[in-house]
This record gives structure tokens, sequence and C-alpha cells, in this order.
């Protein structure tokens, strides 16, 4: 290997082709190319072959990267494929969309000693839309079917990544989701120009065709009981991610045109996936001509005010409390926000919202960072008389999420939760405290991370085989004693 391998020094890092700005900032395409297959060698001979990798570590599907990327360099791309999609049942999805910087390529040696980190995220892209164009992607066919069925309830990658596991073990699987396409937040969260829909549609097609059921349009608690899915089902998953908004306590937020992150961003996908979504039609969630503002400072704010610039927005400003060192979205993509006309006005809290029927402004004020509270993070002090206005036309409320009460939407006050309402699990079981009934995802961690949603759902997938082949054998063992 070595030959072809350790370029680090000679050979610079280099991203796939970033589209300009004039361009992706009037349309929703994803802004980043492919690979050329030569391109992807010679960036993936770049790694150094590490012996202890520190990107596998904190991979958090501890992808075999060292391999792959060694497979690549020697041109062996369907070898790649079988690495790479053997811990990742998204491969091309997290290469798009894992904050990289904080992970795999955030802990690679020659990132830390100063040469660039080796693009993990695009050639692991790379490989696996390469599978894709050449057809080697193809439906999980078990090797026997089993009798017992495995009920799981919602479609985001957490649910979905169980439900693949689940069917290579011959499992028969339904999902059930409350919405009307499959893939949750990667469908109607994230905007298409980080994740285009077609993506997310063709890996979806795939589990429908490797047999797994999916159930739309079916909300749990409402059209169905989890006390009837358990007795459907030989075991259940909970995968519902967190949907709840956080909301702030001003004056004026009640006014119209101030409106929480998802329905905006909901709104949009909808659209470009060519449905009629009448609140976009009439002008209500479309920031076509608008001063938009948007609260908040994680990778939802950034999805906003680059969908409002996609819009045709008049002004985009993102109005955050901290700074940029300390906000918690990713930094490649503030970067790219400010490239399409985005205005950061960092350390600044919203004070007010001004206007008649509809909010006309925001009344905000400045923030100092004062000396680092428990948690280690500056605390953010409101400075005095440090008013100033922004104008507004449109508010959008992007402050993160917490849990629905699954107890209650269940009518189930046996399922335990946390002191944060998520679900209460052991690890590593991911076991609820429900026999037979596991959770995994957002539910479990809070709003987190698609690549670790996945992690979730394989640990999830392996414990209910477990459990299920224990019962298997139970039962077993009982009809032989009764013999
Ligand atoms: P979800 O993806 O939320 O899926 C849960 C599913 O459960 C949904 O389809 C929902 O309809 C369904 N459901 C809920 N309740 C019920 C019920 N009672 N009955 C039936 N179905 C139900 N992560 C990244 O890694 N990179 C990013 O760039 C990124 N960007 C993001 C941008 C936005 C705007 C948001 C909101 C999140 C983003 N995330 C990102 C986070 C990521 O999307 C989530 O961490 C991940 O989708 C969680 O997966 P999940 O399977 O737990 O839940
Ligand atoms: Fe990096 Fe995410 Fe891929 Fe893991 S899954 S290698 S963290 S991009
Ligand atoms: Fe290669 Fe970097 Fe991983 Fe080391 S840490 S194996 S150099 S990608």
């Amino acid at each position: 290997m070595a030959s072809r391998m350790l370029k680090f020094v000679n050979v610079q890092r280099q991203m796939p082709d970033k589209r300009g700005v004039e361009a992706r900032a009037h349309d929703f395409d994803e802004i980043y190319g492919e690979f050329a297959p030569q391109d992807a060698a010679e960036q993936s001979a770049r790694c150094s072959q590490c012996g202890v990798p520190f990107c596998q570590v904190h991979c958090p599907v501890h992808n075999n990267i060292p391999d792959w990327l060694l497979l690549t360099a020697e041109g062996r791309l369907e070898e790649a494929y079988e690495v790479s999609q053997a811990t990742n049942n998204f491969p091309e999805i997290c290469g798009r969309i894992c904050p990289q910087d904080r992970l795999c390529e955030g802990n690679c040696v020659i990132e830390q000693s100063g040469h660039g980190t080796v693009t993990i995220g695009a050639v692991e892209k790379f490989i696996n839309d390469n599978a894709w164009e050449q057809g080697w992607v193809k439906p999980v066919k078990p090797l026997r079917e089993r009798v017992e069925s495995v009920g799981i309830v919602g479609a985001g990658p957490g649910g979905l990544a169980c439900a693949e596991q689940l069917r290579k073990q011959g499992f028969q699987v339904t999902v059930y989701d409350r919405y009307d396409r499959m893939g949750g937040l990667m469908i109607y969260g994230i905007p298409n120009f980080k994740l285009e829909k077609e993506v997310v549609e063709r890996r979806t097609r795939l589990l429908a065709d490797a047999g797994v059921e999916y159930v739309t349009q079916c909300e749990v608690g409402r059209d169905v009981g989890l006390q009837e899915l358990r007795e459907r089902h030989a075991a259940l998953l909970l995968a519902t991610g967190v949907y709840k908004a956080r909301d702030i306590k001003l004056p004026g937020v009640g006014l119209d045109n101030v409106y929480p992150a998802l329905d905006f961003l909901v709104a949009s996908n909808r659209k470009g996936l060519g449905d009629v979504v009448p609140a976009y039609e009439d002008g209500t969630l479309n920031a076509e001509g608008k001063d938009v503002v948007v609260i908040g400072g994680g990778d939802t704010a950034m999805d906003c005010v680059r969908t409002a610039v996609r819009q045709g927005a008049r002004s985009v400003k993102c109005l955050y409390r901290r700074n940029r060192q300390n906000m918690p979205g990713s930094q490649r993509e503030v970067a790219n926000a400010e490239e399409e006309g985005v205005e950061f006005v960092w350390l600044a809290a919203p004070e007010a919202f001004d206007g008649d029927t509809a909010v006309s402004r925001v009344r905000a004020q400045r923030v100092h960072l004062g000396v680092p509270d428990a948690t280690g993070r500056q605390a953010p002090q409101i400075l005095p008389d440090s008013s100033f206005e922004l104008p507004a036309d449109m508010v959008i409320k992007a402050l993160g999420f917490d849990p629905e009460d699954l107890p209650v939407l269940f009518d189930c006050p046996e399922l335990e939760t946390t002191r944060w309402g998520t679900v209460k699990v052991r690890y590593p079981s991911l076991a609820t405290s429900l026999e037979g009934v596991y959770a995994a995802g957002d539910i479990v961690r809070g709003a987190s991370l698609v690549v670790w949603a996945i992690r979730d759902g394989r640990d999830a997938a392996d414990s209910i085989t477990r459990f299920l082949d224990e019962k298997a054998t139970a039962t077993a063992t009982a009809a032989i004693a009764a013999d």
C-alpha cells in the first residue's frame, strides 16, 4: 500500500467543486459537485493509514475509513463500496451532511499536523454515489425468512437503519410514520441544497424492495395505540425524533409572521417535492421580498437563513447571542451562509417583536460573554442600554427542539422518560421500561445527528435480534419439555 498512500505532504487537500454563489443562491440544488474518479483516488491517497485511526474512532458508526480510502486510491471501487456499506446504512447521506469537522475529519491526524484533513466525507459520498450509478447497490436478501414481525415507529434514519438491519436477519418489518413520506427529517427538515431528496427516496425505495412494509400517515397514539402495536408485533422500536419547538417568552412573540423553524422548512421542502403548499403559495411561509430575521445559531438556523436567501428574501439576518467561535452550527455551513449574503449579528439577543398585527421589526440587545458556567460555556450577559432595531417582516425561531410527551401521547404511563422528556433506555441494549420495546435516535439523545440515529438504529436491531432469538429458544425448549 505504502507507495500509493501517504501523499499528504505533496498533494493539497481539495474538496469537490462548489457551485458559485450567483448560481446556487437562486436554486435548491446541492452546492457541492462530485469528485472525478482520479480526484477521489488522489485525495484518498493523502491518508497515512494510521495504525490507530482517530477518524474511525470519532465516527459514530466506526466506519472502516482507512480501508476504503486505500481501496479508492487503488481504483478498487466496488470493494471500497462493500467496506463502506458494511458499517453504515446511509453512507452517501452521511458523506453529504455529517458535520465532519467535528467528527471524522476533525480528528484526522493529518489535520492535526497542519496539512489539512483527508476529505473523508466527500470520498464516502463519491464511493457510494458511484456504487448507485454502477448498479452495485442492491436490496437486502435475507438467507432465511423468520416469522417474527417487528414494528418500527418513525421512519427517520434511526427507524430505517434498524429496519434494514432487521431485514438482513430475515424478520418481517413494518414501519409506521405519521407523515406521507418516509425519511423523517432527512426528507422534511434538511433542505435540498444540503441533501437532494432523490438521494433519500432511492434509499427508502431500496428498503421497500427489500420487503420492509411502510404504513404512512399513521400516527401512533392517534390512529393506532402503542398497546395494539405491542400485541401485533413481537418487538417494537420507538424512533419518533423530537419535534416540540422551543419557544421564547418575549413581548410580541405572538404577532403574525413569527414562525417556528420547522414550519418554514417543511413548507419549503414540500414545495420542492412538488406538493401544493397553500401556506407557501399565499406568501405566509415564503420569504420572497421580505426582511427576514432568524433567531438561533444551530444547524436549523443555518438551514433557515439559506432557505430564505433562495426564496428571494430582501435581506436575511441571523441573530445569535454568542459569537462565531461559540455557535453550535457547523462552521462550514456558517461560511456557506456568509458567502450567500446572510448577515450574522453576533452577540445579540432579541428583546421584543414590534408591530401592529404582524411583526415589523425586532428589538435586540447587545450581549457580553461572561465567565464560563458549570457546563464550561461562557454565559451571555445583556449589556445595559444597548438596544437596537432590525427591520423584519418575517421572523423565524430556530431555538431547538424538545421531545413530545410520549407517555401521554401513547397513553402509556409505564413508558419511562428522563427529566428532559427523552425516552429512558438501558445501555447498551437501548431497551425501554416496556418489555420488547426499544428506542433509538433523537427521542433517546435529544436533537442530535443523522449518523447517531443510524448508530442507534443498528444497535437496537442487534438487541431486538438477541431478544427474539432468546424468545424463540425459550419457546422451543418449553415445547420439547412438554413433549
Ligand atoms: P427523525 O428523523 O426526526 O424521524 C422521526 C420520524 O418519526 C418522523 O418521520 C416522524 O414523522 C415520525 N413520528 C414521530 N412521532 C410519530 C408518531 N407518534 N407516530 C408515527 N410516526 C411518528 N443532522 C445531521 O447529521 N446533519 C445535518 O445537516 C442536519 N441538519 C438538520 C437540519 C434540520 C432543520 C433539523 C431539524 C435537523 C437536522 N439534523 C441534521 C438532525 C437530524 O435530522 C436528526 O438528528 C435525525 O433525523 C434524527 O433521526 P431520528 O430517526 O431519531 O428522527
Ligand atoms: Fe465521517 Fe460521518 Fe462518514 Fe463517519 S459517517 S466517516 S463521521 S462523514
Ligand atoms: Fe487516514 Fe486521517 Fe484516518 Fe489517519 S486519521 S487513517 S490519516 S483519514
